[in-house]
């Protein structure tokens, strides 16, 4: 016994989609076959069932009504799967033997353009990459809107920058060449740091001529020049090989997709992966929740567009100044008219998300009441166009105030559309009366039948004296006159027999189907005819789709600039001076995201002063919950906003630009890599001290606490050097240290500058003040903190004792040493430290064995009497013995 044909046909239709799970169309349903039943009917949560395939033993199988099947298939790639989409190609009714099917879609995490992957305010990247060892070439794409970028990165053992710039796009899916497919190490790093599918495809798409080719088609270009991809082969190879893959997923040409922008990735802030991570740019460290990160703050958008553009904007924000500063004056322009910016939100909030508006009319998936969006979108433009030429603002204006705001589109989905037409297409009544003659006929010739057929039943009761006859439709039978079995003698002879049932019969007459004719083929023809003309408007609309993504694109600038303005003004935040000197320095600043979350004025708001000469490195000392972590994060983020184009929470503010931030914050295991929480901290301090320059910000809180003390300190002290001193690195840094010995430093090495954060001392215990002030902490107050903490009292008393006697030590070795030669004491920190260890050790018997210590030492041996000298031993002993 063999498969049967079908079964063939499906396995054969299976070898060219091997990777995905394939839904098959037979009559009314997707079915699954198989392995892939098994797995969608767990994925899925639908029964699996069985059917006769040939074998001894049923295939498992598994189906979804095909007229649902779209959020089947989010689900599927949602839960990590690919599925490919086999449909009837003809009319199984019209087939001869097997019907004709074929691979009409692919659906994969990085094509998939509905369900829950798709975020309003976030782009869900596809992603390409292409290497030869050289470089990289990288290259994504979001299908749902069309935004397309390359660029390229240079090739290095660690792919650092590689996975920093996908850290910025955060893709949902990767596919690489051959040649990087089998560096397995990176491709699982890729896998597991962004959770998502990394895949191969061909080498054939990634080959250079084929590459031009298909972006050359693509673009309608006979250059790459003017994409900017001239003598970027790697970048030409990644995004060919991505429009060749999206087209073989889709099988469909989409012209929504037509620019690509490259771009240097030097042109934008470089953010490695943590300080992305440690600055809660876009979620929270902990549960990755957008409540608590900074963009949380800063979106008010009112669109989805706005919201993905300003989201981009925090992920990029810019190192030039004049770029930052027309950035800023746009929003200054906004801000300088806070009375008018509510009504420029509700115009904003009426805008729909044109530019997946335009990928679904390029992917044939836009439905009537899309169109009706977009048209209340469009109408809004002009509208805008007024607001913006009604307020104050030149740059504004110069900018968006002349916008072809698009009105031969809206006039047309006005004139072509119903105001009520419904989400789907066949349910009828999509064109608008009026716009077609032709359309109108048929719906008043549809309407008169109706009409004829409810005035049918009076007229037939009236004629035969049935009081209980009814004329009925069904799909399947068409109209009929139903008569009660009780009632057939009154039946007249005309009626002609169309079916009997138990107790009722029904009838037609000549007059009853020559109107059904009418009314189903007006039905069937109006149907035809509605989705001729949606399917024309659609296209006319297709082929203005470049300039409705155009004004989209003003619709997010404008909206996002929104935002900023309308931050700005609710929270009184200030226009930072931008300039190229270095300085960062900022009156009464406040942290953003702290400011939001606690009650309204209780953040307690703090200065700056950093340059690159004296004052290059701030060494923060203070005991823990002092605000060292908020303080240094605070400088770092008022610096990211300022290079945004925000405004900053402070009464002034000065940034000088720098070229990237770098953090060392927080300790924890990275279980992707399965490296310990000091190796973590370790690569990244190495990473700031390979990449940081002069121009960058450093952000260190603690470093060194994951080894022992001595080794700790080590490693603090020779960092601190390194990036302080100019001929290394000389970058400003803010750097939270537990370990007060570092604060040594100010005064011998140029640039370091001793700050703490200020506490008062109660007779209950510390009292914090968060305000950062000059010079060292003079003490860590940790025993205070695990007081406040809670810990057992004896166990605090036992701790400041310890404490107290470490500190005697510490002294004594001080009054005799840093009197003299104090720089060469600070070399010799370690020495130092085991000399300190040794005191300690001496230090830490109990009072009691001390006091016996004591008196040991006093013993005159040489005048007592060997008696005495028993007499002495045995008090010792029993002092001992207390
Ligand atoms: P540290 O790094 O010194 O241990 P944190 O920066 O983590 O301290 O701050 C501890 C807590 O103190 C924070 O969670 C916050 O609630 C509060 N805090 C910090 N800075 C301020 C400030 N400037 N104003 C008000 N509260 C603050």
């Amino acid at each position: 016994m063999g498969l049967t044909p079908m079964m063939q046909q499906y396995l054969k239709m299976h070898e060219k989609v091997p990777d995905t799970i394939m839904l098959f169309r037979v009559g009314d349903f997707y079915e699954t076959f198989f392995d892939d039943a098994i797995t969608a009917s767990k994925a899925l949560e639908i029964a699996l069932t069985g059917k006769r395939c040939g074998l001894d033993e049923p295939a498992p199988m598994c189906g979804v009504p095909h007229h649902a099947a779209e959020p089947y298939i989010a689900k599927l790639v949602e839960k990590g799967y690919k599925v490919a989409v086999c449909e009837q190609m003809e009319d199984p009714a019209a087939a001869k033997g097997i019907v004709k099917r074929d691979i009409i879609k692919v659906v994969s995490p990085g094509t998939i353009t509905e369900g829950g992957l798709i975020q309003a305010k976030k782009n869900n990247y596809l992603a390409s990459i292409f290497s030869d060892r050289r470089v990289f070439g990288l290259a994504y794409l979001d299908v749902s809107t069309g935004a397309f970028y390359a660029t390229e990165l240079p090739f290095t053992a660690d792919s650092g920058e590689l996975v920093n710039e996908l850290g910025k796009i955060e893709p949902s899916e990767i596919i690489v060449n051959p040649m990087l497919y089998k560096q397995s190490a990176l491709i699982q790093n890729l896998e597991t740091r962004f959770g998502c599918m990394v895949g191969l495809s061909a080498a054939a798409h990634y080959e250079k001529a084929a590459c031009e080719r298909v972006i050359e088609d693509q673009f309608k270009v006979f250059a790459l020049d003017s994409l900017g991809l001239k003598d970027h082969e790697a970048a030409t190879r990644a995004a060919g090989a991505l429009l060749a893959y999206v087209a073989e997923s889709q099988k469909k040409v989409l012209g929504h997709i037509n620019h690509l922008a490259y771009y240097r990735i030097e042109a934008y802030m470089l953010l490695d992966l943590s300080t992305r991570r440690n600055l809660e740019l876009t979620e929270t460290l902990r549960h990755g929740d957008k409540r608590g990160s900074l963009l949380w703050v800063l979106d008010q958008t009112a669109t989805a567009m706005g919201g993905r553009l300003l989201r981009q904007w925090v992920e990029a924000p810019l190192i030039n100044r004049e770029k930052i500063e027309i950035r800023q004056n746009l929003v200054a322009e906004l801000a300088a008219n806070p009375g008018a910016l509510p009504e420029l939100k509700t115009l904003l909030t009426k805008i729909y998300d044109l530019e997946r508006i335009c990928g679904k009319i390029s992917f044939g998936t836009v439905n009537p009441k899309d169109m009706l969006s977009l048209k209340q979108s469009l109408a809004m433009l002009p509208q805008l166009k007024a607001w913006i030429n009604s307020v104050a603002a030149p740059d504004l204006q110069s900018r968006y105030g002349e916008a072809d705001d698009l009105q031969d589109i809206f006039k047309l989905i006005d004139a072509g559309i119903a105001d009520d037409a419904p989400f789907v297409l066949r349910d009828g009544g999509v064109i608008k009366t009026g716009y077609n003659a032709e359309i109108d006929r048929y719906r008043e010739a549809h309407t008169k039948g109706k009409d004829w057929i409810r005035d049918l039943e009076s007229a037939e009761r009236e004629k035969t004296g049935i009081k209980s006859l009814k004329v009925k439709y069904n799909k399947v039978f068409g109209y009929f006159i139903e008569v009660t079995k009780a009632n057939l003698s009154l039946v007249p002879e005309d009626y002609i027999r169309k079916q009997t049932l138990s107790n009722v019969e029904r009838f037609y007459t000549p007059e009853l189907k020559s109107m059904e004719t009418q009314i189903l083929g007006s039905e069937e023809r109006l149907a035809q005819l509605e989705y001729q003309l949606f399917t024309d408007i659609r296209e006319t609309i297709m082929a203005q789709t470049r300039r409705i993504q155009q004004r989209a694109q003003d619709v997010a600038q404008l909206d996002a600039l929104y935002s900023l303005a309308a931050v700005g003004v609710e929270r009184h935040y200030v226009r930072p001076e931008i300039a190229e000197d270095g300085v960062i320095a900022f009156q009464n600043g406040r942290h953003p995201v702290a400011e939001a979350i606690m009650e309204t004025g209780t953040f307690v708001a703090n200065n700056c002063a950093l340059d690159e000469g004296e004052n290059r490195m701030m060494l923060i000392t203070g005991p823990n919950m002092a605000g060292k972590s908020t303080y240094i994060r605070q400088v770092a983020i008022l610096t990211l906003m300022a290079q945004i184009g925000s405004f900053v929470p402070a009464d002034s503010a000065h940034i000088g630009v720098v070229d990237r931030i770098f953090t060392r914050i927080g300790a924890s295991d990275d279980l992707t890599t399965g490296q310990s929480t000091f190796m973590v901290e370790m690569s990244e301090v190495s990473n700031i001290l390979k990449n940081a320059t002069r121009h960058s910000l450093v952000i260190l809180d603690e470093i060194g606490r994951g080894t022992s003390t001595f080794d700790g300190i080590s490693i603090a002290w020779a960092v601190v050097e390194y990036l302080s001193n100019p001929l290394t690195i000389g970058a400003k840094t803010l750097f939270a240290t537990h370990y007060h010995e570092l604060t040594e430093l100010e005064g011998v090495k140029p640039g370091i500058k001793n700050f703490s954060i200020a506490l008062k001392e109660t007779k209950d215990g510390v009292v914090f003040l968060r305000k950062i002030k000059r010079g060292a902490a003079d003490q860590s107050y940790g025993i205070e903190v695990a007081q406040l903490a809670g810990f057992p009292k004896i166990v605090t008393a036992r701790a400041k004792d310890i404490l107290a006697e470490l500190n005697k030590g510490e002294s004594a070795y001080r009054a005799g040493v840093l009197d003299g030669e104090r720089a060469a004491a600070l070399d010799n920190q370690v020495s130092f430290y085991s000399e300190m260890l040794e005191q300690a050790k001496e230090r830490m018997l109990d009072s009691n064995e001390q006091a016996a210590l004591e008196s040991l030492k006093d013993l005159e041996i040489d005048s007592m009497t060997p008696l005495e000298a028993m007499n002495a031993l045995n008090d010792l002993k029993h002092q001992l013995q207390e």
